[in-house]
């Protein structure tokens, strides 16, 4: 059973998704977790569903003062930050390279690249202060391989990998840890609407058949978060049911 009483966690993107389900696992395995999103209403409603542990922050992930603000709101409210969820992100739509924009393709950028670096700058003296702590950055299965149609997405989740192998090097010593998760075509929001289904063998483009479910991601990010990890930086752990591993065999039914 993972553990993580006696820790503060902040969320980014806690209000829907997987960092809703990320926020309702840490605090099931005992952390205080501040969730944060540009999203009020259901940033509010996800917290308040997990009771006097949880806190909702209005936060942009792009702004450094926004993360200033978060910051001191975890100190005053739980007295620290030991765990950060670098998971709020944007899909960024579904562009060929020769068609992107340069505007769309900075704007990803800067949602989903340059806030993982705002954030762990953030967090960094803060865990430091406290001897140790640990940093997840979401990342996905598009900065594991060449995606098609992803110029930005997939160019900042690179860019998030490689943040994550270089701010393990750097922190070690400081005995931070910092890894990312790669998780496959999961069913959120961001991709109920690209036509999905749930189900065994409702989704063949994975050796697993199936989309996976936002607990199945969450589980890693705990473990992650917990001293059940204590060796363990610099690691990219893909939770994809395979995609990323190789072509899939056609199914027994044929499929
Ligand atoms: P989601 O349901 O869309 O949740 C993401 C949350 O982040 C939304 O509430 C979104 O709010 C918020 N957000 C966007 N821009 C923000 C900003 N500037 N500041 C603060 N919050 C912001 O997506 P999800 O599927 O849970 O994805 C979570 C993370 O996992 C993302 O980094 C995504 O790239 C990654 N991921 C997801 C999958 C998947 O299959 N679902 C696969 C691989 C990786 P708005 O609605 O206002 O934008």
């Amino acid at each position: 059973m993972t553990d993580l009483s006696g820790k503060t966690v902040l969320v980014t993107g806690g209000a829907r998704g997987l960092g809703a389900e990320a926020a309702r696992r840490a605090v099931e395995a005992g952390a205080r977790v501040v969730l944060t999103d540009l999203l009020e209403d259901e940033g509010r409603a996800s917290a308040g569903k997990l009771g006097d542990a949880a806190r909702f922050v209005r936060h942009d992930v792009t702004s450094e003062e926004d993360w200033r603000r978060v910051a001191a709101y975890a100190v005053a409210e739980f007295g620290g930050v030991d765990g950060l969820v670098n998971n709020a992100g944007i899909s960024g739509g579904s562009h060929l390279l020769e068609e992107q924009t340069a505007d769309d393709f900075r704007r990803v950028i800067d949602i989903d690249l340059t806030s993982v670096f705002l954030g762990m700058r953030t967090v960094i003296p803060l865990m430091r202060e406290r001897g140790g702590g640990s940093i997840v950055n979401i990342s996905s299965a598009a900065g594991l391989m060449g995606l098609a149609k992803t110029a930005g997405y997939g160019a900042a989740k690179w860019g998030v990998r490689g943040l994550t192998k270089l701010g393990a090097v750097e922190l070690g010593a400081a005995r931070i840890r910092v890894n990312s998760v790669h998780p496959g075509m999961i069913y959120t929001p961001m991709t109920a609407h690209v036509g999905i289904e749930q189900g065994e063998g409702k989704y063949p483009n994975t050796p697993m058949g199936r989309v996976g479910e936002p607990p199945e991601i969450a589980e890693a990010v705990a473990f992650l978060l917990s001293d059940a990890a204590s060796y363990v930086t610099g690691a990219e752990l893909a939770v994809d049911g395979g995609w990323t591993v190789g072509p899939t065999l056609p199914r027994p039914d044929g499929n």
